[in-house]
């Protein structure tokens, strides 16, 4: 252990002369050292060397070893012991000596008590402020260390990530990169920073959505849309960015993860081509069969037969809705391969909306609804777009409002502009839908099972495909809905696209 940690110094009196080492002996320990002695230099050194002494008082003028000759080996093994050198009028000029051979001080020989506590107490008062500075220092150097320590391991972690980072200062230059995002862009280790994210990416639409996250402009929400591209040699990322936030929430930049899923892309294409080509095999022979059930049925109707007619009846109408499906899946195949073409056309949104409103009337009666269409007094803006694809976005998301909505409920279909957007929503006062569904009605067959819905008959076609239209125009679709209170959902098409 460290004498100079522990409250009692050890102190060590070397001098021939009995009477001086019982003397000081007595004053220091009152003074809460731990006081050992030796009557010469050769004892002396020993103790040192055993002990673990800081401060000596050591008489120059001894029998045997010279105290100048002590005080030299102390210094040259013990560089941190100070020795205060007790000398006699006589040997003033020894004291010089000592003083240049390391002495700490001196004090004259005979001495009062006092003179001696002030010599001592300075001797401790040095020392103590050396182990305090000493330990400042270990402590800097801890803390520097882990410190440092700390930052590399975030490093190593961020560069054996699996997925590309990237990380961006305010302005939206590259302050950070690890090696999976060199390796997804194909750019060489040595690639330098600090330069523009456009420099590294050239997906235009991704490198804005970077620099509005850098510069802060998602700030304030909870779900920044991710961003799916292709690089062009057949791989697909999708990327998802998120604001790095200061102490006072203000945006430092934007950290932006990259992921490869062209594997899904892939098996994501392989299953709509599957369920294309079994749907495209299904609807001619379907078709034959509702057709040969239809003239069967018409035989029944002549026969008068009760029986036969319900049973075809109820055998058309299930002809029919495999029929509808298959449509539909058809029509979600086309959308996801984006092989269906759009036939651009200059269109007056309210003129389509009133014709199906107007198409959907009788379904709207049957269940004494009302069904209201909500214009605004400025003329929307003209859109070039394809008529059946905006056909049958409203005609599926207002038919799903009379399907769940209750006989007697309200439906009201808005559209506006703000700008260079069209809003359109269609509101209901119907069965509404949990929160934690809202996600999942996109999805292809989801449908919301509950006492409300146990007899509506649908596929779970319908939204997915009104989603992939509106994706296709490069607009949005949001929903808002309180269970037994109603739903709206709001698709927005931007005016030009
Ligand atoms: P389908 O209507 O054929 O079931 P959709 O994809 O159109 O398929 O809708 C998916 C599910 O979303 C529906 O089954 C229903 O549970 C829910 N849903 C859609 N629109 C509404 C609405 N306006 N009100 C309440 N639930 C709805």
């Amino acid at each position: 252990m460290n004498q100079e940690s522990m409250d009692h110094v050890q102190l060590l009196i070397v001098d021939d002369e009995e009477s001086i080492r019982e003397g000081a002996k007595r004053i220091l320990t009152r003074m809460e050292f731990d006081v050992f002695m030796a009557s010469n230099g050769a004892d002396g050194l020993k103790i040192v060397g055993e002990k673990d002494i800081a401060i000596v008082l050591l008489d120059l003028k001894m029998p045997g070893m010279d105290g100048m000759e002590v005080l030299q080996r102390i210094k040259e093994k013990y560089i941190r012991v100070l020795v205060i050198v007790i000398t006699g009028f006589a040997t003033l000029e020894t004291a010089i000596e000592a003083m240049k051979g390391g002495a700490y001080d001196f004090i004259p020989k005979p001495f009062e008590p006092d003179q001696l506590r002030i010599v001592v107490n300075r001797a401790r008062e040095t020392i103590r402020l050396r182990t305090e500075a000493e330990k400042l220092e270990i402590e800097k150097r801890r803390t520097l260390v882990d410190l440092g320590m700390e930052k590399s391991r975030i490093r190593t972690i961020i560069e054996s990530l699996p997925n590309g980072v990237v990380v961006t200062n305010r302005n939206g230059q590259v302050v950070l990169m690890n090696p999976a995002f060199q390796r997804l862009f194909g750019l060489s280790p040595q690639t330098p920073l600090h330069n523009a994210i456009n420099f590294y990416v050239s997906e235009e639409e991704l490198c804005k959505l970077v620099i509005d996250i850098s510069k802060g402009k998602y700030i304030d929400f909870e779900d920044i849309p991710t961003h799916e591209f292709s690089t062009g040699s057949g791989q697909y990322l999708m990327a998802r960015g998120q604001p790095v936030l200061g102490e006072k929430n203000e945006c430092l930049g934007a950290v932006v993860t990259f992921m490869d899923i062209t594997a899904m892309k892939v098996l994501d294409r392989l299953k709509s081509e599957f369920v294309a080509k079994v749907s495209h095999e299904l609807r001619s022979p379907l078709s034959t069969i509702h057709e040969q059930l239809g003239v069967v049925l018409r035989d029944a109707m002549e026969e008068e037969s009760q029986r036969d007619q319900y049973l075809l009846t109820r055998a058309q109408e299930k002809t029919q809705s495999l029929i509808s499906m298959i449509g539909d899946l058809l029509d979600l195949s086309r959308i996801e391969s984006k092989s269906a073409k759009m036939d651009l056309k200059p269109i007056q949104l309210e003129d389509l909306l009133k014709s199906v409103v107007d198409f959907l009337d009788v379904r709207v009666k049957a269940k004494n609804q009302t069904l209201t269409l909500k214009l605004s007094e400025t003329k929307l803006s003209e859109l070039t777009t394809d008529p059946m694809a905006l056909e049958s976005i409203f005609g599926n998301l207002i038919t799903n409002a009379i399907n769940y909505t209750q006989d007697g409920g309200r439906i009201q279909v808005t559209a506006s502009q703000a700008m260079d957007k069209i809003l359109v929503s269609v509101e209901d006062n119907g069965f509404g839908i949990d929160a934690k569904y809202l996600d999942q009605i996109f999805e292809k067959f989801y449908r919301v099972k509950n006492e409300n819905t146990r007899f509506i008959t649908g596929t779970g076609l319908g939204l997915p495909i009104v989603k992939g239209l509106v994706d296709s125009l490069g607009g949005t679709i949001t929903v808002e809905s309180t269970p037994g209170m109603g739903s709206t959902f709001t698709v927005m098409l931007p005016v030009n696209r």
